[in-house]
């Protein structure tokens, strides 16, 4: 029954120049989260972004499904709803209320014997006669007429059932559904980033946050092969894999540190090993950010989480990465972190229990303040370190998950 989906968005509309830039990008990522519906057209019509098939007709079922699951998926979307469109008529209204109405109601009856609903209309057409509140009486009788009055309630505030009917001036429509978008703006209204991607809880969840800021994501991950197993890699790339759902596919480049490590352990402080380490994989990543010309890192790092991410540890390992990093989670509560993992998908594949490339040769007592100065004399002990990172830049692996 419903020919058309209305979806709204939010952030975009305060957009001023720039706003047609923005429009245009999330119509592209629609038809591209929509790709199995291979009938569709996607247009922008006055602030509104409406999705009808081709040939005008009703969405099938499997088609409505796909739309519910992708459209939660498009940053920038702030909430969409399936809808009848019909001519702008009274009576072309009570139709489509009359052939739509029944699976709300009848779902609605199986938990209460009485139903409480609202109609709720408005006119963009102001010449449209009757006015917004005549046209809720007439759809309210509409209603009356196919239920027992007695078992009907009008609630104006918390009705069950709310039917939404707007007429505009080229046509009107009736729904009963606001689904919620994921809000913020559409993946590639602003620069690529290169994400530095776990098999954690974390990053994930700062990859969605940056994606739902207009960032596409590439992933980097680092392994430390033979020290961790494949699966360590394999449990990344199924990450990196669901996170692409939320954009056009982009790619894991696969690292692996293990040389590093082994010189880090073999030469220097055992205390100081993490933050060596992390500042390796921000020289390593600045150096692919820079080939692929990515203009940010990203990391899943907080203040405080970890010994590595006190503000003076996490001050020293950034200074070894001549370029912006974005650590959207900076504030975040563990629990916090924990909640949106869950929402966007990620916390199951995160928690399966594989070894991280960063705790191979982890000392027990890792130092919780280590400065620049420190850190450079112990990096000092390793004058190896360039010409190793340059091979080990050379064989990084690229593969789209
Ligand atoms: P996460 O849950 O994201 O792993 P964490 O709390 O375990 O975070 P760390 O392991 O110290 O914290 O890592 C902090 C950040 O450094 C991660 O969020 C991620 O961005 C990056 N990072 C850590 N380990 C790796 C790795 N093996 N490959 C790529 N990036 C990594
Ligand atoms: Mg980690």
């Amino acid at each position: 029954m419903y020919n058309a989906i209305i979806c709204r968005y939010h952030e975009i509309a305060i957009k001023g120049n720039n706003r047609s830039m923005f429009e245009t990008r999330l119509v592209e990522n629609m038809y591209y989260l929509l790709r199995r519906l291979h009938d569709i057209r996607i247009a922008r019509v006055r602030g509104r972004i409406w999705i009808e098939r081709k040939d005008k007709n009703s969405f099938t079922d499997d088609q409505l499904a796909i739309i519910r699951e992708e459209l939660p998926r498009a940053f920038g979307l702030e909430s969409f709803s399936p809808v009848i469109m019909c001519e702008r008529s009274l009576a072309a209204l009570k139709t489509a209320v009359n052939n739509s109405c029944r699976p709300y109601f009848a779902a609605a009856f199986t938990k209460q014997p009485a139903v409480s609903f609202r109609i709720r209309a408005k006119r963009s057409d102001k010449k449209f006669e009757p006015d917004s509140k005549g046209i809720e009486i007439e759809l309210a009788a509409e209603i009356a007429r196919i239920y027992d009055p007695d078992s009907l309630e009008v609630d104006l505030e918390n009705a069950a059932i709310t039917v939404w009917c707007e007429v505009r001036s080229e046509f009107a429509f009736v729904y009963y559904e606001v689904i919620r978008g994921p809000g913020g703006l559409p993946v590639g209204s602003n620069s690529p980033v290169l994400a530095l991607l776990s098999g954690g809880i974390d990053s994930p969840v700062a990859c969605y946050q940056i994606m739902k800021r207009g960032c596409r994501c590439d992933f980097l991950t680092f392994h430390s092969y033979p020290y961790t197993p494949q699966a360590t890699v394999d449990k990344v790339r199924r990450i990196a894999h669901h996170l692409n759902r939320f954009q056009c596919p982009a790619r894991l480049f696969i690292c692996n540190l293990a040389p590093l490590q082994k010189l880090i352990r073999d030469k220097c402080n055992p205390r100081f090993r993490t933050i060596l380490y992390r500042r390796m994989m921000f020289r390593i990543a600045a150096a692919l950010a820079a080939k692929h010309r990515r203009a940010a890192l990203l990391t899943g790092e907080a203040v405080g989480q970890v010994a590595s991410q006190t503000i003076a540890n996490m001050a020293t390992i950034g200074a070894a990465a001549d370029l912006l990093v974005l650590r959207p989670l900076v504030g975040n509560d563990k629990n916090e972190t924990i909640r949106a993992a869950q929402r966007i998908g990620t916390l199951e594949l995160s928690n399966e229990p594989v070894p991280d490339s960063c705790t191979v040769f982890a000392p027990s007592n890792p130092a919780t303040a280590v400065f620049p100065s420190k850190i450079i004399a112990e990096e000092a002990k390793i004058p190896e370190y360039p010409d190793l990172l340059q091979e080990i830049i050379a064989a990084i692996e690229t593969l789209t998950p």
